[in-house]
């Protein structure tokens, strides 16, 4: 195809999603009103799966075991294939989530976070099969599962699992994140320590170990590992929950803390969980049963700035009149991608604020920019030649 015929029609689906941040507004409420708690997502995900048929033309639609509701759109081959996600769940329980419309604003619980993202998700759909854009290689694109909190990303790492060998590269959509950009992924560990031991009468036992004392002699041998403030790569370390004990008259038998560590380079993360474990160790000794336990993993990676898929957002940021991104270290569905070895990044649609709170609110205006932006940066990812959406800067 000459380029001309190409430019009009890559403009014509930059036309679509410019045209449709009204309808992008009332899908968001639609899909804010279905309640959808991580692990019962079900009726947001039938919801979503119903839009998808309604629009057509997919290689392949189902949803999955877990809920997660794929579509595939079979593009050119050679081109990069990108896996493309924005999260059905919500940190919110409730049986009802209603959406108010004030000027300029959407407020209810979970707008942003993510129906937006979402209803952004099923405009880029809608948009690719009236008028893709020439040379864009495959699309998976889904609703997933698992996000949110004890999530630990299960939608995605099944969706990654479930496309293995089909995806070269991912980006999430989240509502919030207009003006940043996900290049580190934040990897996190987090373990329950514990104690045990006999315990007794704190006069008629006095002398045995107490599990207490053990437990506070490992907290101290953690405080001299503890990372400088400031230090790169940044890597935190925080004992969180401490609980143990029976009485002020009995020797604790048991006592326990939950430690979480933090950082975007995972080898820094396992050299400081090694040395914690060592410490700890060291510190019970032989007096007490210690058991270190994992209660948590999500896993990060590093993605550089100079990567082809953040330069192909950066170029539908510019097309789209947005300025320069904040380049982010966060903790999204792209971090399961990125442990997977794949180039992935996250972006947004528009800006507010008091995410994870009944007052969660989003600006309505910017969505008018962001809805061709997100469908601008995919088209984008998904035109880079096979083999290259990861080719440099990755470490
Ligand atoms: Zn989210």
């Amino acid at each position: 195809m000459p380029a001309s015929s190409r430019a009009r029609v890559d403009s014509a689906y930059g036309r679509t999603l410019e045209s449709a941040a009204a309808a992008v507004i009332s899908e968001t409420i639609r899909i804010a009103e279905i309640p959808a708690p991580t692990f019962r997502e079900q009726a947001r995900a039938a919801y979503v799966r119903q839009r998808l048929e309604t629009i057509g033309g997919w290689a392949d639609l189902h949803t999955d075991s877990l809920a997660n509701v794929v579509a595939v759109r079979r593009g050119e081959p050679g081109r990069t294939r990108v896996l493309v996600c924005a999260h059905l769940d919500t940190v919110f329980p409730d049986a009802a989530t209603p959406v108010t419309r004030e000027r300029g604003k959407l407020i209810g619980r979970g707008v942003g976070d993510n129906s937006l993202g979402v209803a952004t998700l099923l405009a880029v759909a809608e948009a690719l099969q009236q008028a893709a854009p020439s040379g864009i290689g495959d699309l998976v694109l889904a609703a997933n599962v698992g996000e949110e909190g004890l999530g630990d990303l299960r939608g995605v790492r099944r969706l990654l699992k479930d496309h293995a060998g089909d995806v070269d590269a991912m980006i999430a959509i989240e509502g919030h994140a207009l003006n940043s950009v996900q290049t580190d992924a934040v990897a996190s560990l987090r373990y329950e320590v514990s104690v045990e031991t006999d315990g007794g009468h704190s006069w008629g036992a006095y002398g045995r170990p107490n599990a207490i004392a053990l437990l506070a002699r490992a907290i101290v041998a953690l405080e001299a590992l503890m990372p400088a403030v400031g230090a790169t790569p940044k890597v935190t370390m925080n004992v969180g929950v401490v609980r143990g004990g029976r009485s002020v008259n009995t020797i604790a038998p048991d006592a326990s803390f939950e430690l979480d560590m933090r950082s975007a380079d995972t080898e820094a993360l396992q050299r400081l969980y090694q040395a914690a474990r060592a410490a700890i160790r060291a510190a019970v000794g032989g007096d007490g049963k210690l058991s270190i336990r994992r209660i948590g993993n999500r896993p990060g990676g590093h993605v550089a700035s100079d990567t082809p898929i953040i330069e192909a957002v950066l170029g539908a940021r510019a097309a789209s009149g947005l300025g320069a991104p904040e380049f982010r270290a966060s903790s999204t569905d792209a971090n399961a991608a990125v442990a997977a070895g794949l180039p992935a990044t996250c972006i947004g649609v528009t800006t507010g604020g008091e995410a994870h709170t009944p007052r969660e609110w989003i600006r309505t205006a910017p969505i008018k920019q962001g809805v061709p932006y997100v469908g601008r940066a995919i088209a984008a990812a998904a035109s880079l030649p096979g083999g290259t959406a990861a080719q440099t800067g990755r470490r």
